[in-house]
């Protein structure tokens, strides 16, 4: 079984796609390093990961793998808004998400809540949120898309800086566990 780690933007390419921008900061080269932070746990833990490449559309990624029922497939992304008030992580399951979809979603988002010390905005179906239907999610497997906090809220940032590394190892932990599940 394969865990599918990826970036929600590449920071590289052909076609750069940056993701939100906000006080000098790329989502892309947030979401690349966070991946890499989790990535580096799995491998730890002798998970099999396949990830995204940083010079990679996000399309032609999705495109390029075969994820299985057996598979953890997740996503990380920034949020921003205009208010550089608006604070907190959500996370995101398909509109045709089973009972573990559901879980595991709501443990991302729980999990990353406690350790940022930040709001839990909760767990989704994609159609109650602003991205509506997604391709990721038509992937098979457990799926989720993570929004880790929002790249506009410098306190949201810092709270991300300051405890990234405590929250990759337990999102690797959530990663591994469900992938012994199924
Ligand atoms: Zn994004």
């Amino acid at each position: 079984m394969t865990a599918f780690i990826s970036a929600g933007h590449n920071p590289k390419g052909i076609k750069v796609d940056p993701g939100a921008v906000a006080n000098g900061l790329h989502e892309a080269d947030l979401t690349v390093e966070f991946r890499n932070l989790v990535v580096e746990q799995l491998i730890k833990k002798k998970v099999a990961v396949i990830t995204d490449k940083d010079d990679a559309r996000l399309g032609d990624y999705l495109k390029s793998i075969q994820t299985g029922s057996g598979s953890v497939v997740l996503e990380f992304h920034f949020d921003a808004a205009v208010s550089s008030t608006a604070t907190g992580t959500t996370s995101l399951f398909g509109s045709d998400a089973d009972r573990l979809d559901k879980a595991f979603a709501k443990e991302l988002v729980e999990t990353t809540s406690s350790i940022l010390g930040i709001k839990n905005r909760g767990a989704l179906s994609e159609k109650d949120s602003h991205r509506g239907s997604l391709g990721l999610m038509r992937k098979q497997g457990i799926v989720s898309l993570l929004e880790i906090c929002f790249i506009s809220n410098p306190s949201d940032v810092k709270a991300y800086n300051d405890n990234k590394k405590a929250l990759a190892l337990s999102i690797a932990n959530i990663v591994e566990r469900y992938e012994n599940m199924i």
